[in-house]
């Protein structure tokens, strides 16, 4: 059955990206709650049959790991994509001052497990892998959004530049500046699966934008510069060695999704009893809390300027 706007009841925001905005919303004759994500576009409308066609292979791209498509229709020059409504949202908002060992061990292997998935079954390489696109609900499970299934929807994005947090692999990286788009390889997905898992071990991005005097010498560093490191007080010798595995600057020395699933890090984690629910509500409620300090100290701010 297809999705179309009346059957929606628009409900709260739940993000806002750098092409659009994402809205939890009830789906009236199902009961089920949705998130819909709403992509403008630049491009005339002959192409959004072609990008609608291609978002119709993500039906087949059912695994645990994956987050469920529900459909997509367009309005005007807008696409509106429909797909599972993950309640406890992304990663990057329940990093905290970074996520244990024994957790990040399990969302670390709900990626694989889902890279993997996309590339053997679907032959889909994910291009956008970072915390904000890894989603976690109250269940405890840790699925994976926005994968590049559309190359026409991918070419409509009105084009920004390179956002000061990339999670790009160096060879992408240098093929972007040289407007090569074609060094992209199921490697460059295993880096910014490396870097994220950084991220989430840290609660920051591992490139401060504070400690680089620009976006260029960011970049350069991510090129040139020695990969980041897991912090070798809070983490094992397999996990820092896991991650060494997928920060290769070179993408053939890069470990397969075969060879991490098989990597001790992820092994032992499978013998361990992880309680992924409690992680969850812990992690909602620090989110909680600390946004309402922030909320709090801005009021204290405005009042004090008046
Ligand atoms: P970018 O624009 O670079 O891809 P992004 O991934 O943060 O960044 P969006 O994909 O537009 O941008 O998503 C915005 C936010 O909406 C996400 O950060 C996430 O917190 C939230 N979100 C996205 N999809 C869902 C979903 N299915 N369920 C719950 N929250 C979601
Ligand atoms: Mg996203």
């Amino acid at each position: 059955f297809a999705i179309n706007m009346s059957q929606l009841q628009l409900e709260d925001e739940l993000g806002r990206g750098n092409y659009g905005t994402v809205k939890k919303v009830l789906h009236k004759p199902t009961k089920v709650y949705m998130a819909m994500k709403e992509i403008q576009l630049e491009l005339d409308d002959s192409k959004l049959n072609g990008i609608i066609m291609e978002l119709d292979i993500l039906h087949r791209a059912a695994a645990p790991e994956i987050v469920d498509f529900y459909g997509a229709f367009f309005i005007e020059s807008c696409v509106y994509y429909c797909m599972e409504y993950m309640d406890a949202g992304s990663v990057d908002k329940l990093e905290g001052d970074g996520i244990p060992e024994p957790v990040l061990g399990r969302i670390t292997s709900s990626m694989v497990r889902g890279l993997k998935f996309l590339k053997d079954d679907m032959q889909i390489i994910h291009r956008d892998v970072k915390p904000t696109n890894v989603l976690v609900n109250s269940k405890g499970e840790v699925k994976l959004c926005d994968f590049g299934v559309s190359g026409q929807l991918e070419r409509s994005l009105a084009k920004t530049n390179i956002g000061c947090q990339s999670y790009m692999a160096p060879e992408r990286i240098k093929g972007e500046s040289q407007n090569n788009i074609g060094t992209y390889t199921v490697s460059s997905d295993v880096w910014s699966l490396g870097l994220s898992m950084i991220e989430m071990a840290l609660g920051h991005y591992p490139y401060p934008p504070e400690t680089y005097a620009n976006v260029f010498a960011q970049l350069t560093a991510i090129v040139h510069g020695a990969p980041p490191e897991l912090p070798d007080d809070d983490y094992s010798d397999d996990a820092r060695d896991f991650v060494t595995r997928c920060l290769h600057r070179v993408p053939e020395m890069r470990a397969t999704y075969g060879e991490l699933l098989e990597h001790p890090f992820l092994v032992r984690n499978r013998a361990l009893d992880v309680d992924m629910v409690g992680w969850v509500a812990s992690a909602i409620k620090l989110r909680a809390a600390r946004q309402q300090q922030q909320q709090e100290q801005q009021k204290q701010e405005l009042e004090q300027r008046q």
